[in-house]
């Protein structure tokens, strides 16, 4: 099962529509590089520009000038880390069916798509993709009959579990909606007399508009003809389960996810850190960029200097010419050098956001020993990710979870620091406003939906144990 991150953008009365939401989707281009895509409709037509790659490999003049005509538009970025990148797996999905024009943007991940496409099979459905949006688009069309489009999208729902953040474009009207423990995040602003949609608010910046609120979990949010119109997905009562990781490590710092700022979160969860586990070191350092704002909390909360002796290269592409000769793990080193009259002889405090393999920082780590770093101590500031994710954020199986089976003392020893401290469950929660609004599913197990029979076995998989 493909797992994935993903970004959205809707705009709805803007004549430059599409344009708006290339800017958009630039600023969301964090959350995915694999494919881009935006769809437009006129009034009349739909029109749709879908590629593999960077939003500015995949739009030029020529698209968002003329092609891309219309003013209310949707735009999807996605980047897939394990199965086949195909064009056709890129979004906006697209389909028409009857006089209508149905285009479809999903953030998240759904648990229970095999199910509802063996049965839509059996029905006499044919899939042109591996999408899992694609089984949710099948669902609407089999519940239009009789029903308005918006009571379908509710059916539909009513059927699918798991992680979704959506934007509809269909016809007249653009829908946005998230699921009802709202895991994936979405945003709803304004740009004069005009609604939009993002998943992170920078999007918002870059465009000048204004952030309105988010859409709630389980709201679905209709504009038709500049009017806005809200209604709840479903009665039952639903407990908030927002992915705490797009605070910690995924979304942007200078956005806003979930109503919070992430720049305050993140140094919340630094100052929280050096308050569980001080040490005594020379200077706190971040592995850039990830790690920066929870060392700057660290570094305040605890008086120790920051430094910033990890240089970061802003220009390393997705493929870079790689050694002919046998240079080990020069992909990490290409990326980050250390500043070498830094390190010598000191006594080293990292901050970093997370720990998934521990592979990639073994390698940093080692870099500062042959440097002569006398000491090197890491504060990490989430909790150890121990269980896999089923919603959307692309975590390897449990077996490749370095703290899924190993003791923090011999995960220390395997990317050799002296000292190791994860930030606690409730020194996380005390990091962030709402105490018992997240989903924290990769670090204890409570999973909010269960994952069905296939993904299940993932948690149960043959334990790894590190050496070396
Ligand atoms: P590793 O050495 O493999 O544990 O890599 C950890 C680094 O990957 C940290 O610096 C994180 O900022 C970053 N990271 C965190 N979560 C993810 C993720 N889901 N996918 C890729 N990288 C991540
Ligand atoms: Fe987010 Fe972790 Fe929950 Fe996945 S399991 S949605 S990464 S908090």
């Amino acid at each position: 099962m493909k797992r994935e991150y993903c970004g959205l953008f809707g705009i709805y009365g803007h004549p430059e529509a599409a344009r708006m939401t290339y800017f958009g989707l630039y600023a969301l281009q964090h959350r995915g590089q694999e494919s881009a895509g935006i769809v437009t409709w006129d009034g009349s037509t739909i029109r749709e520009q879908r590629g593999m790659g960077l939003v500015h490999e995949v739009f030029n003049e020529r698209h968002l000038g003329k092609e891309l005509k219309g003013n209310v538009a949707v735009g999807h970025i996605r980047y897939s880390t394990t199965g086949v990148s195909l064009i056709r797996n890129a979004q906006p999905f697209l389909v028409r069916f009857k006089d209508m024009h149905l285009a479809v943007a999903h953030n998240g991940n759904l648990v229970n798509t095999l199910e509802l496409r063996h049965e839509l099979e059996n029905e006499g459905s044919i899939f042109q993709t591996t999408m899992d949006t694609e089984v949710f688009v099948h669902l609407i069309a089999k519940h239009m009959n009789g029903s308005t489009i918006e009571e379908a999208i509710v059916k539909a729902c009513a059927r699918i579990k798991g992680a979704y953040s959506l934007l509809i474009l269909v016809n007249n009207k653009l829908i946005a909606l998230r699921d009802p423990h709202g895991l994936r995040p979405l945003a709803l602003g304004r740009l004069n007399d005009n609604y939009v949609f993002a998943s992170e608010t920078c999007a918002f910046d870059l465009i000048e508009a204004e952030y309105m609120r988010q859409v709630e979990p389980g709201e679905m949010i209709v504009v038709e003809g500049g009017r806005l119109t809200s209604m709840r997905l479903t009665d039952v009562p639903t407990p908030k389960r927002q992915c705490i990781f797009e605070l910690i490590y995924f979304a942007r710092p200078d956005s806003l996810v979930f109503d919070e700022g992430v720049y305050e979160r993140r140094k919340a969860m630094g100052a929280t850190l050096a308050r569980e586990a001080p040490v005594d070191a020379d200077f706190v350092m971040p592995f850039p960029d990830s790690g920066n704002y929870a060392a700057v909390g660290y570094s305040q909360e605890s008086g120790l200097p920051l430094e910033l002796a990890m240089i970061r290269n802003h220009y390393v592409g997705r493929t870079f010419i790689q050694p002919s000769q046998d240079m080990r793990n020069f992909s990490v080193r290409v990326k980050l050098n250390p500043v070498r009259s830094m390190i010598e002889g000191k006594r080293i405090l990292i901050v970093e956001d997370s720990i998934v393999r521990g592979t990639t920082i073994r390698t940093r780590v080692k870099k500062l020993r042959e440097l002569g770093a006398r000491e090197i101590h890491m504060r990490v500031s989430c909790p150890a990710i121990r269980f896999p994710c089923f919603y959307g954020i692309d975590f390897s199986s449990k077996g490749e979870l370095i703290a899924a089976n190993n003791p923090v003392a011999d995960i220390a020893r395997f990317i050799g620091l002296d000292s190791l401290h994860y930030l606690s469950i409730p020194g996380l929660l005390d990091s962030v406003t709402e105490k018992n609004a997240h989903c924290l599913a990769c670090f204890d197990g409570n999973y909010p939906i269960p994952p069905c029979d296939h993904q299940g076995k993932l948690c149960l998989e043959a334990e790894s144990k590190v050496t070396g």
